[in-house]
């Protein structure tokens, strides 16, 4: 298999190049053309040499993600895109239009190794992580798309497929890529990345003092529960949890988020909100709860809208900052926790 050229930073490039006995400026034009330009492949670089598109065509893998197939949901607002890889391992990722906004969800490994009861992405078992290559050709090929009709992405969400903090030096580097300031430039402000909760990760990621925003899978008030449906915590229990996610806030003055997904009758009582509520108490956060989207291989289904609000309500009064997150693309399988592929 060949590398994948967006595994390449600025670095990584003008080494490369200075391997090939490239002038210096190389290296910024080539990034340019391709992380400003969008120009994805070497066809695509006429102002470069023939000699040289020739070498990186034969060197490297321009095209890590290819369209298998799409579906658009009825309301015609998200989209589904199932995409093949160079080893012909799948994922898919999704593509939501809001009133001004344009959302991508895109995904972090095949499959997922956490084991989440209720998410059908963890039903399928790890196959293996995505390079950064495979994570940024997502948005590169999601950018270029919209360019075709002068659209822009606003938000990129890391909430696909897999465990963004179980390959996070990829997912970093993917982001250091789209980043840059001599090429595509992508806002970390506009980029979300959500992890079940992998505490030493997320004690990284709090070092770094990086300007993502970070959400936590949390779904439930205590280990009891939580234990139930996110085996992970077992390992990583609740109240160390918090303890990262509060070292998070009063390190970097970032508000964090919690991930909620209601289940009828599991963690969705008006006792389990308070519960979560004095948990949450005095936190810069904010609390997206959820119903939860069916799966094949769980049983549980999600709450009906009154106890939804019943729960919100609960937190409301309590001061603790909190939505009910909007249905998307769940008659397509698109929605959180739907995006499953035969590995
Ligand atoms: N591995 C990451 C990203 C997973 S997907 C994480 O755990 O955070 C993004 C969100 O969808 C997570 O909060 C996840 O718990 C949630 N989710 C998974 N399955 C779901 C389902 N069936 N219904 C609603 N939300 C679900």
């Amino acid at each position: 298999m060949k590398p994948c050229f967006f595994d390449l930073d600025l670095n990584d490039l003008s080494e490369v190049l200075k391997g090939y006995g490239e002038p210096d400026f190389r290296t910024k034009q080539l990034w340019q053309l391709v992380y400003k330009n969008l120009k994805l492949s070497p066809e695509a670089f006429p102002a470069v040499p023939k000699e040289l598109r020739l070498k990186l065509a034969e060197n490297f893998d321009f095209a890590p993600v290819q369209v298998l197939r799409k579906v658009v949901s009825q309301d015609q607002r998200t989209e589904k895109y199932l995409f093949g890889l160079q080893d012909g391992k799948k994922i898919e990722a999704v593509l939501m239009y809001y009133r001004e906004r344009i959302t991508i969800c895109i995904s972090t490994q095949v499959g997922c190794g956490m084991n989440c009861a209720f998410c059908a992405t963890g039903q399928m078992g790890l196959t293996r992580n995505l390079s950064a290559g495979e994570i940024a050709g997502q948005v590169l090929f999601f950018a270029q798309e919209l360019s075709l009709t002068e659209k822009k992405l606003s938000n990129i969400v890391i909430m696909g497929m897999g465990e963004p903090f179980h390959n996070y030096d990829n997912v970093m580097k993917a982001i250091d890529v789209i980043n840059h300031p001599d090429g595509f430039q992508f806002g970390e402000r506009r980029i979300t990345v959500s992890t079940v909760g992998l505490i030493p990760m997320i004690e990284k990621f709090t070092k770094a003092k990086r300007q993502i925003n970070l959400a936590i899978s949390l779904h439930a008030p205590s280990n009891k529960i939580r234990e139930q449906i996110l085996p992970v915590n077992r390992k990583y229990p609740m109240e160390q949890l918090l303890e990262a996610c509060q070292a998070y806030v009063q390190t970097t003055r970032r508000r964090i988020t919690f991930e909620y997904a209601l289940i009828h009758g599991v963690n969705d009582s008006v006792a389990d909100a308070a519960q979560l509520a004095k948990l949450l108490h005095g936190m810069l956060c904010h609390v997206n709860l959820i119903s939860l989207n069916e799966t094949k291989k769980y049983a549980g289904k999600g709450s009906p809208a009154e106890r939804a609000n019943d729960f919100r309500a609960v937190l409301d009064r309590a001061g603790i900052p909190c939505s009910i997150r909007l249905k998307r693309g769940v008659d397509i399988g698109a929605g959180c926790g739907q995006l499953v592929t035969q590995a």
